[in-house]
Order: C-alpha cells, then sequence, then structure tokens
C-alpha cells in the first residue's frame, strides 16, 4: 500500500510519466509526487494520539509540535475520521510533558489536581498531563 508523503492519505491517483517517473497525486490533500517520494504510513498510534489530543482541545500547531507531525495531516485525519470538537469557552487545556518520575512528583502535590484534575496521556517515553482551567478574568 502506497501512501501520500505529505498527510499520509492513501487515497492517491496516477497522474502521468514525469522525468521517466511516475507521478502521483493525493486525492486528499491535491500533493504531486514522485513514486521516489512515496511517503511511509504513520503508525496508527500516531493517529489516535493526534486525534485525543485534538479533542481535548490542543490546535493543530501545538499538535505539530508535541508529535512531530505535520498539521496537515492532523487535519486531514479530522476530517476522514469526521472527527467533531465540542465547543468550549470557558475552559482552555494547559500541558505539560514529564517523565514517569515527575509524573509521581507531581501527582503527590494536592494544588495540582485540585479544582479541575488532570488527563494522563502516554507519549512515547514520557507522559502528557492535560489540565483544565476555567480563563480568569
Ligand atoms: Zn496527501
Amino acid at each position: 500500500m502506497d501512501f501520500c508523503p505529505q498527510c499520509q492519505s492513501d487515497e492517491i491517483v496516477k497522474s502521468g510519466i514525469v522525468n521517466d517517473r511516475q507521478r502521483y497525486k493525493c486525492k486528499s490533500c491535491n500533493y504531486f509526487f514522485t513514486v521516489n517520494k512515496l511517503g511511509k504510513k504513520i503508525d496508527q498510534y500516531y493517529v489516535t494520539k493526534a486525534l485525543q489530543l485534538y479533542l481535548e482541545g490542543l490546535t493543530y500547531r501545538e499538535i505539530e509540535r508535541i508529535l512531530g507531525i505535520s498539521h496537515v495531516s492532523v487535519m486531514n485525519w479530522v476530517k476522514k475520521y469526521n472527527i467533531q470538537k465540542v465547543q468550549n469557552l470557558d475552559f482552555h487545556p494547559t500541558y505539560k510533558i514529564l517523565s514517569q518520575s515527575e509524573l509521581g512528583n507531581y501527582f503527590s502535590l494536592p494544588e495540582n489536581t485540585k479544582g479541575s484534575g488532570v488527563i494522563v496521556t502516554e507519549l512515547g517515553d514520557k507522559f502528557m498531563i492535560i489540565k483544565w482551567e476555567r480563563f480568569k478574568e
């Protein structure tokens, strides 16, 4: 199975020959590329993780920075899986990336969970905590 190098979609079609090489077009993001640039599929783990972070209220750019995955890819997955984010104007997420031992220290301090709690998700060999806080006026 071949994938678009830009957005990892498999909806690619042949689109002429350029310099003796087969050219393809991605139907998801309209990117043109030749067979030499065929992309490697991103692990489904990161697709799930990206969509999870999207639902938690992180922006495409934040997800790009944290996971190292192009915001174009994330936008395409949101479209592909028809993910609808709940609009929430009263809260916004803040996040930290911690190691296992930092995570232990974090939870040992009551003020870190009081009032809003946190969500913990695995991120490679670290953990990400997402905390919701009311906008302060
Ligand atoms: Zn594409």
